[in-house]
């Protein structure tokens, strides 16, 4: 079935060559398997890559952008649909609701925001879809070990590891919110 692919990643151009092709994978991907792209909307960075690449591939490509950057002229140039909002957390709330997943690449602050936004809402049961990770040269490790220890220090639950799956490229991540059935979690308030 296809599926409206949510994807967080970096508007840096200075980040290592590996980076950009996997975010170009992922777009690839996203267009054979008959899926369509919901992104920032930006030219820039992993964004544009991945952006470039879903279109190249055949999918409809969603960029999901605040008025303050429309106005930058940063948006990218592949776009099917523009949406414009009228902030950040609006534009955060329009890519939530327009998406059946959300995956990860690498990114800076923008990306953590979005990815933990989406992590803490799952947690309270606010959604019930899939969030994949793209660990790209072990890029979520320490974000990782940091969850660990969260759980290890009662920080969170362990049980929550279920709440995104880890995966080393764009095929595995889109197998699994292509198969995923979401499971139920316990409630953040009880006491385990
Ligand atoms: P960062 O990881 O800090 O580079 O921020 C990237 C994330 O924040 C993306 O997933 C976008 O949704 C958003 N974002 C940051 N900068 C831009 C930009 N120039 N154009 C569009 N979206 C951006």
């Amino acid at each position: 079935m296809a599926r409206a692919v949510c994807v967080y990643c970096s508007s840096s151009d200075s980040v290592g060559e590996h980076f950009f092709s996997a975010a170009r994978e992922l777009g690839r991907q996203i267009g054979l398997r008959g899926h369509s792209l919901v992104y920032g909307g930006g030219g820039v960075g992993l964004m544009g890559a991945l952006a470039e690449a879903a279109s190249a591939a055949g999918a409809r490509v969603t960029g999901v952008l605040p008025e303050a950057l429309v106005s930058k002229g940063i948006t990218g140039a592949r776009i099917d649909q523009l949406v414009i909002t009228r902030d950040m957390r609006d534009r955060k709330a329009a890519m939530q609701e327009r998406s059946d997943a959300f995956i990860a690449l690498p990114g800076g602050f923008g990306t953590l925001e979005e990815l933990l936004e989406m992590l803490t809402l799952r947690q309270l049961g606010y959604h019930e879809k899939p969030v994949a990770l793209v660990n790209v040269d072990g890029f979520f490790d320490p974000l990782l070990a940091q969850f660990e220890r969260m759980y290890e220090l009662s920080f969170a639950k362990p049980a929550y590891r279920a709440l995104f799956c880890v995966t080393v490229g764009a095929v595995e991540a889109l197998a699994y919110v292509e198969t995923y059935v979401p499971e139920p979690l316990p409630a953040k308030w009880t006491r385990t």
